[in-house]
């Protein structure tokens, strides 16, 4: 499959995208995950990523498309990708669009993650990570709390708090959000690729997703 995953901050894509992933080799390509490893291993792209991050801005759309380029033409993306993170501007989707037809591709679908702002703003307070930049697996100290002294279940490595998850960081996400990434939701509607998805349950959305792929004729699923 080749989609997109939309939706605000803690909408939940990146549980999604890897449920995805187990379900045809199809690969996350997470442009916050990429960069966060960037900025953890200090990297040219990480040092030019860092301030923008920890401000809760978004990283200029050369940097991601360059990201984005170089990902997406790996031999592991051949059997599809699934986007978490990106694109979050009108700029980066007409480029993906660009970019995805030089190489004779196209999206499948995107699909918007609609949840309401009250569990948005609940579930990103209570958000955790794991600091092992190559897991990056998500906690939740309500939901799915990591092991009793903090650590992460897959890898053993302490689970923190990202920086851009402070109660500031988070407001200034959500306005980016709506001022810059919310249109995208117009746009894909009149690409004719939108599927609105309101259901909370990550397994749900992802029989969903299914779903819809299996009706639009998608043949890599
Ligand atoms: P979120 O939980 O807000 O979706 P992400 O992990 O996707 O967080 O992204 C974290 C940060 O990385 C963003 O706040 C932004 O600074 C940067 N970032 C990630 N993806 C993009 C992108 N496609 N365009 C610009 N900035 C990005
Ligand atoms: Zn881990």
């Amino acid at each position: 499959m080749r989609i997109v995953l939309l939706g605000a901050p803690g909408a939940g894509k990146g549980t999604v995208a890897k449920l995805l992933t187990e379900y045809d080799g199809s690969v996350q390509i997470s442009t916050g995950d990429i960069l966060r490893s960037a900025v953890k291993q200090g990297t040219e792209l990480g040092l030019k990523a860092k301030t923008y991050m920890e401000k809760g801005e978004l990283v200029p759309d050369d940097l991601i498309l360059e990201i984005i380029e170089e990902r997406i033409k790996a031999p592991d993306c051949e059997k599809g990708f699934i986007f978490d993170g990106f694109p979050r501007t009108i700029n980066q989707a007409q480029r993906l669009k660009e970019l995805l037809k030089s190489m004779n591709l196209k999206l499948d679908a995107v699909i918007n993650l609609d949840v309401p702002k009250e569990v948005i703003l609940d579930r990103l307070t209570t958000r955790r990570t794991c600091s092992n930049p190559d897991c990056q697996e998500i906690y939740n100290i309500k939901s799915k709390p990591p092991s009793p002294d903090g650590r992460c279940l897959k890898c053993g490595w302490p689970v923190i708090q990202r920086e851009d998850e402070t109660e500031e960081a988070i407001t200034k996400r959500l306005e980016v959000y709506n001022e810059k990434t919310a249109p995208l939701i117009k746009y894909y509607m009149e690409e004719g690729l939108l599927h609105n998805i309101r259901s909370l349950s990550s397994e749900e959305i992802v029989k969903e997703i299914i779903k819809i792929l299996s009706e639009s004729g998608n043949k890599t699923c």
